[in-house]
């Protein structure tokens, strides 16, 4: 390998939002992760939606009244 030229390749802690953090190899001092294999559903088998900005919430209060029955003539 040629000297100085590549970046210092190094376990590095990283951090996800859940507070949960784990160890990587990474040219960086620090990494921060919004998900991880402990918070994400696929491996806690829970339902745990992200949704920031509501828009779940404002989609079932807009069709929480919808019955298929009406839409036809
Ligand atoms: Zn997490």
């Amino acid at each position: 390998m040629k000297e100085g030229i590549h970046p210092n390749y190094a376990v590095t802690t990283a951090t996800c939002a859940c507070g949960h953090s784990f160890n990587v190899g990474s040219t960086k001092d620090e990494i921060k992760v919004e998900i991880c294999s402990n918070c994400h559903p696929f491996f806690t088998g829970k339902q745990k939606l992200v949704d920031t900005a509501g828009r779940i919430d404002r989609f079932r209060k807009k069709f929480a009244g919808f019955d298929a029955k009406n839409m036809k003539k």
